[in-house]
């Protein structure tokens, strides 16, 4: 009879066996470890102390009739599949910004200043705010002369002309991936194009992607916008869209585009970046074999909302959690396999706390899932060079 098969531990009718090794559990003899391993039912103490809710196994007080005091009341004991994603966290935009910030604290040290959150996850802002680096959402809040260091998402000429105007010394920290964007933007305007932007009106990349050409750009969140939108030239008309997009609502929003505005005119690459797609293609991929995806991000992290979004229209329970103190264990109730992926802005030991409480809570099995291998790199920007050598 099988006892705890993830440990390998059997039982026949008068020994305990572990496997491979066929070492035999001394339960029968020793006073001592008989009283040590007695425990409530549902705990196994003979090697893995785990708990689980509706099935019992273990070894109890001997008797007459159990001399070795051994009970299996059932004889399969079910384990948590965990799987990992691969890639996940962070992409090669958010460690060039937060490798910035950070050479920047250890050249000029603090006081420094971002606009905006240099990357969107609350960890990494707070480990930055505990070494004095303070993060505005306006220039004119930083104090003038200051050191300023433009976000990973990027910000618009009228964010540096202020800077300028405040004789701030500008480090850029933008992802050379959004930076394409806005040199799109930048060139289609000047061709004539009007453009359409498709993404989240509010967030910092779209911000500051239109300021490149604000009377040139219109902006769509969704399909329905498409119809609403009121058009120059219908035959003079481009579109790009945000990095973090979901791929999936993005194809909807351009066919939509299409559909009404045949010739409009696409970037010459995909905007969404191969980060964005990668995690999303991912999660299309590992979810339909798990019954939850965890996700590891915040709130006010895009490409991290879209995974969770991704996961559900795969029909998947999803959670979108900064770390590990915000799982629920009742999420994970009855549950026999769960899929853990993080956003692009979520640092990987995040990740690895989250693992270890799912395998110690929940006996969880962890393999990971390869999905493409990420080798993209992007190098200190030339205004960090710059002031690294001007001091
Ligand atoms: S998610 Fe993509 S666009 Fe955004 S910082 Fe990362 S690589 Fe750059």
């Amino acid at each position: 009879m099988t006892i705890c098969p993830p440990h390998n531990i059997f039982m026949t009718s008068d020994k305990v066996f572990t496997m491979p090794s066929m070492k035999i559990i001394p339960t029968d003899k020793d006073d001592r470890m008989r009283q040590r391993v007695f425990i409530a039912p549902g705990r196994c103490r003979v090697k893995c102390g785990r708990q689980n809710a509706d099935e019992k196994h273990g070894i109890g007080l001997a008797n007459a009739r159990n001399p070795f005091g051994l009970y299996a009341s059932a004889t399969t004991i079910r384990s948590m599949r965990v799987i990992l994603a691969n890639p996940r966290g962070f992409c090669a935009g958010v460690n060039m910004a937060v490798d910035v910030v950070d050479e920047v604290l250890k050249l000029f040290g603090a006081p420094v200043y971002v606009y905006h959150e240099i990357v969107h996850n609350k960890h990494v802002v707070d480990g930055f705010r505990s070494r004095g680096v303070t993060f505005d959402d306006a220039i004119d809040e930083i104090p003038p002369g200051s050191l300023v260091v433009y976000s990973a998402h990027g910000v618009s000429p009228t964010v540096r002309a202020e800077s300028r105007a405040r004789k701030l010394r500008e480090v850029d920290a933008t992802c050379p991936l959004v930076t394409k964007v806005h040199l799109e933007v930048i060139r289609f305007a000047k061709q004539g194009y009007q453009i359409v932007f498709v993404g989240h009106r509010n967030h910092d990349e779209a911000v500051g992607t239109v300021g490149e050409a604000p009377d040139s750009i219109l902006v769509v969140e969704t399909p329905e916008e498409v119809d609403q939108l009121l058009v120059r030239d219908p035959d003079k008309l481009a579109f790009v869209t945000q990095t973090t997009l979901s791929v999936s609502d993005a194809d909807r929003i351009i066919g939509a585009l299409r559909l009404r505005f045949p010739n409009i005119k696409a970037p010459p690459k995909d905007d969404i970046c191969y980060a964005t797609t990668n995690r999303q293609n991912a999660v299309t991929a590992i979810a339909p074999e798990v019954d939850v995806v965890l996700v590891i991000g915040s709130i006010n992290s895009s490409n991290s909302k879209r995974l969770v979004e991704r996961a559900e229209e795969q029909g998947r329970e999803s959670y979108l959690i900064d770390d590990v103190s915000h799982l629920k264990s009742e999420w994970l109730a009855g549950k026999q396999s769960v899929m853990v992926t993080a956003g692009a802005s979520a640092p990987d030991h995040l990740v690895q706390a989250l693992l270890d409480r799912l395998v110690g809570e929940f006996d969880g099995i962890v393999e990971t899932r390869t999905l493409v291998e990420e080798d993209v790199y992007f190098d200190m920007p030339k205004s960090l060079k710059k002031l690294a050598i001007v001091g």
